[in-house]
């Protein structure tokens, strides 16, 4: 068997090489096994680093933050993955929880102040930056208001401030900037619009790869405009579980004989794996490993 390194990396190289080139890396959410592993194999076909990213809200269901890493580092050993992985929190709510998974092995962490006034967003977001910048990880901060299921609540829209961001960046130092400019989790209702010109000047004002949330069902012309803007990041969940979904059902009906759940499920592994690949194509980070 081949020997290869399968250390998680901070994203911090990933974001700093993807905004340079003007590409964008995947952050692709994991529900369970089946998806770290066909969210791997797709970055290993395409040669493209990857984000995997565990919502805090999940950690408990996934088994804990030590379950999640092991299950990580386990499958990309067996799996031979050799192109650059970051394993990151999503939406991480709170110092302690961020602290938590970064002593667990977590390479990255988003602290999501964004619900607080800004002082605080910022006092929480310099203390999480500052116990993991010591230890090699990095971290990701929000501002505004990603519309949809945020944190398991159902929230507007609101609109990054530009000058609340460059406050945030200079004040903290965070690796990536989530500015929340007219995306949502979860389904549009409608054709999305993301507000291009405060994209412009939030880009300008901060230059620090910017995370794009809520990035399915965004059309390929406004995913492209967005990376031309500053996005190196762009987080994908729903598209992937609308994937499985379908296929598990398809294969449900297909053949109500079996209980073997590896049958069930295969076919859903296999639909995430063909979005993950899509997604790393349009998002132009194919063959940069
Ligand atoms: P979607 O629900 O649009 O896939 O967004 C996922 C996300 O932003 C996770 O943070």
């Amino acid at each position: 068997m081949k020997v290869i390194d399968s250390k998680l990396i901070s994203m911090k190289s990933i974001l700093h090489e993807a905004k340079q080139k003007q590409y964008a890396v995947g952050q692709m959410n994991i529900n369970g096994l089946q998806w770290v592993k066909a969210i791997l194999l797709a970055a290993k076909e395409e040669r493209s680093p990857i984000i995997l990213a565990a919502s805090d809200r999940l950690i408990d269901y996934l088994g804990g933050f030590h379950t999640i890493v092991g299950m990580v580092e386990g499958l990309m050993r067996d799996l031979e993955i050799s192109v650059p992985v970051s394993l990151h929190l999503d939406h991480g709510m709170t110092v302690s929880r961020c602290k938590a998974a970064i002593d667990a092995g977590f390479s990255s962490v988003m602290i999501d102040g964004s619900s607080y006034p800004l002082s605080q967003n910022i006092a929480m977001t310099k203390e999480v930056v500052h116990y993991a910048s010591k230890r090699g990880v990095s971290v990701e901060a929000e501002v505004g208001s990603v519309g949809g299921m945020e944190d398991g609540l159902i929230g507007n829209i609101i609109y990054a401030d530009p000058y609340e961001c460059v406050r945030l960046v200079r004040e903290t130092g965070i690796d990536a900037l989530a500015a929340a400019l007219g995306s949502v989790h979860g389904p549009y209702q409608g054709e999305p619009r993301l507000g291009f010109d405060e994209m412009k000047q939030i880009a300008e004002l901060t230059d620090v790869p910017l995370v794009l949330h809520g990035g399915s069902g965004i059309p390929v012309d406004q995913i492209q405009r967005a990376i031309s803007l500053g996005h190196a990041k762009i987080n994908v969940n729903t598209e992937c579980l609308e994937a499985w979904n379908q296929a598990v059902r398809a294969q449900l009906t297909k053949n109500k004989a079996t209980n073997d759940p590896q049958t069930i499920l295969t076919p859903g592994t296999e639909a995430i794996k063909q979005v993950v690949k899509m997604k790393i194509q349009q998002f132009g980070s194919s063959q940069r490993v």
